[in-house]
């Protein structure tokens, strides 16, 4: 068991209203800290009130990157139950990235066991309204105050919590996506596989000039010939195509996320043909022209499943669906949000109850 001194605020927050709340606007009234000193190894395990980090000018991750970070979701069920989805996969996760990032592992039973106790300490901020939650944001973060180059001897790990709305103000509505032909984000050998901050900062440049042309998101081609999909801005990407549905395989530039593999068990659940294999821009622009794309979608924690309602790809527009979100992405979409909220049965195993 992880012995977790606790340091309760005297101040507690108002709460936000929960239709205004937005994505990362608002944090809690606690946060979870641990600390790692190589040699002794992760310690001092802690909640304290949310507060600023005083960090020493030179402190390491502000001049080399060195990090990691996950996102995941905290929902009360109506009948009051507080239900975490695949905790454990996360703090997998965290060790995926860590190892490549040239971070300590942590111990993910350790870790999930951190996120319970954070989300029940401030369990009073679980929104309950329509399409709201609890986003868990946990991260590390290197802490040598060193100017040379090399990984961190010292780190924290750290748990903060936002009570989150849709994702996307269109909600579950399709969105317009840029299929990027200028910009890479990632590259095999490189850390696209990672969760980092650094593939976020790189990819902001092509996310900024989408947005003046009017897209919500780019889709990303392969960093070597532009011509395999990779995935979209925040999220997995998944097509329908003549009744089956395609995904790219992980290959190491593309981050292997977990709504991305929830979403393969449930189709092959329903019988859905689900094919993980390299797919080209161009296959993909052919089978709309020979009308055989039905539907497109991202998948992601934040926004779970978002449907794409266009494509532009060198000035080439397509409309996927008539702009429409599809059966299949409903369906999907209505079967995991149905899952984490505990309206539908967990027959997966995925939702973790806190305490
Ligand atoms: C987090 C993330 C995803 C989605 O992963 P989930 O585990 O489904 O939330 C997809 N792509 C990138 C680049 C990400 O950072």
């Amino acid at each position: 068991m992880l012995d977790i001194k606790m340091e309760k605020t005297n101040h507690p927050k108002p709460k936000p209203d929960q239709d205004q709340l937005g994505f990362g606007l608002y944090f809690t009234d606690h946060m979870f800290i641990m600390d790692y000193i190589e040699g002794q190894g992760w310690h001092d395990p802690r909640i304290v009130p949310y507060a600023p980090l005083i960090l020493d000018p030179s402190t390491m991750v502000f001049h080399y990157g060195q990090a990691i970070f996950e996102g995941l979701k905290a929902y009360k069920t109506k009948h009051g139950r507080i239900l975490l989805f695949r905790p454990q996969k996360n703090m997998e996760r965290i060790n995926l990235s860590n190892d490549r990032i040239c971070i300590p592992p942590i111990d993910t039973g350790l870790a999930v066991e951190a996120i319970k106790a954070i989300v029940e300490v401030d369990k009073d901020w679980i929104p309950e309204a329509e399409g709201t939650s609890l986003y868990i944001r946990p991260f590390i973060i290197a802490t040598d105050p060193f100017l040379g180059v090399r990984p961190s001897y010292t780190y924290k790990f750290i748990i903060i919590l936002s009570p989150v709305g849709a994702y996307y103000p269109e909600g579950i509505d399709p969105v317009k996506i840029f299929v990027e032909n200028k910009y890479v984000r990632a590259v095999k050998g490189g850390t696209g596989f990672a969760k980092t901050p650094g593939n976020y900062a790189a990819s902001l440049k092509a996310q900024v000039e989408a947005k003046e042309k009017g897209y919500t998101q780019v889709l990303w081609l392969d960093g070597v010939e532009r011509k395999y999909i990779e995935e979209v801005g925040t999220m997995n990407v998944f097509f329908k195509i003549n009744g089956k549905v395609i995904t790219p395989m992980l290959e190491g530039s593309i981050l292997p996320g977990i709504t991305r593999d929830s979403t393969i068990s449930l189709l092959k659940d329903w019988g859905v043909e689900v094919i993980e294999r390299k797919i080209s821009i161009q296959e993909l622009y052919e089978a709309h022209a020979q009308g055989r794309l039905e539907e497109a979608f991202g998948t992601g924690t934040a926004a779970v499943i978002s449907p794409i309602g266009e494509l532009n790809w060198e000035g080439n527009k397509i409309v996927i669906n008539e702009g429409k979100t599809g059966d299949l992405s409903a369906k999907i979409y209505n079967t995991i949000t149905g899952i984490q909220k505990g309206d539908i049965e967990d027959k997966y195993g995925w939702t973790v109850e806190v305490n």
